[in-house]
């Protein structure tokens, strides 16, 4: 069995060992997004050398503030690596409003501008924003992942349209998840992906620890009793996914 790690933010000192732990426990696909041009070269270290990890650099809504032009065009240098598979992450959050909501917007629009014009997906940050979030993406004729899904059914049916990928972490195994679990029972499975948000959101049973990719099994395991379908079926489906979403292939 094959699974992938849509999203974890590894660093270079916690990496080597933790992506051991994860190909042990069979995850060998990973992507590294970057939250601002601080650890934008981090993110491209971590993949850089290693053929199952793959990055992507970007300005978190939490960090929109701090990026200016000179910023951006460092971001946009970097978005040329060849290890950068991806725009992000970037988006929206009203929920924390680190940076003022027309910043976020004007950000998280250059970022969507900048994955176009390169041809690669954006992933998607979204915290209590979904309105402009869906606005935007629709009207945007970007493609992408929506990570760490937490919406309605309604709303991920809207960007499935319009042909975006939903990307559970461990909150769906949260014993309060009861509603995004319907979500993801009922969303087609050739356009689900699974992450970790290392080092945040461990799943049941880690809650509290430290997240680490090795524990995406456990967001897979879920989906996999929501579909009433073996584990093998949701680490093949969703890894294929992974692939297509990214434009990669896992090494075999
Ligand atoms: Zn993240």
């Amino acid at each position: 069995m094959r699974f992938t790690d849509s999203h974890c933010h590894l660093t270079r000192s916690a990496a080597e060992a933790a992506l051991e732990r994860a190909r042990e426990g069979g995850v060998r696909g990973f992507v590294v997004p970057g939250t601002k041009l601080e650890d934008a070269p981090e993110a491209i270290a971590v993949a850089t050398g290693r053929e199952d990890v793959w990055c992507a650099v970007g300005f978190h809504p939490h960090e929109a503030k701090d990026c200016d032009d000179a910023a951006f065009a460092e971001i946009e240098r970097l978005a040329g690596d060849p290890k950068v598979v991806a725009v992000g992450e970037c988006g929206l959050d009203y929920h924390y409003m680190h940076s003022p909501r027309e910043t976020q917007i004007a950000v998280f629009e250059r970022h969507i501008a900048l994955a176009k014009k390169l041809d690669k997906p954006i992933i998607v940050h979204n915290r209590e924003s979904t309105d402009d979030c869906v606005e935007i993406l629709l009207r945007s004729g970007a493609r992408g992942i929506l990570h760490s899904y937490t919406e309605s059914l309604e709303v991920a049916e809207k960007l499935l349209a319009a042909g975006f990928f939903i990307s559970f972490s461990g909150i769906v195994t949260f014993r309060s998840a009861e509603m995004l679990r319907g979500v993801a029972k009922a969303l087609p499975h050739d356009r689900v992906l699974i992450e970790t948000d290392t080092p945040f959101l461990a799943p049941v049973p880690y809650r509290g620890k430290e997240n680490e990719p090795a524990f995406v099994v456990k967001v897979a395991e879920l989906l996999a009793s929501l579909w009433e379908k073996p584990l093998d079926y949701v680490a093949d489906v969703t890894t294929a996914n992974f692939e297509r979403a990214f434009s990669v292939n896992l090494p075999r």
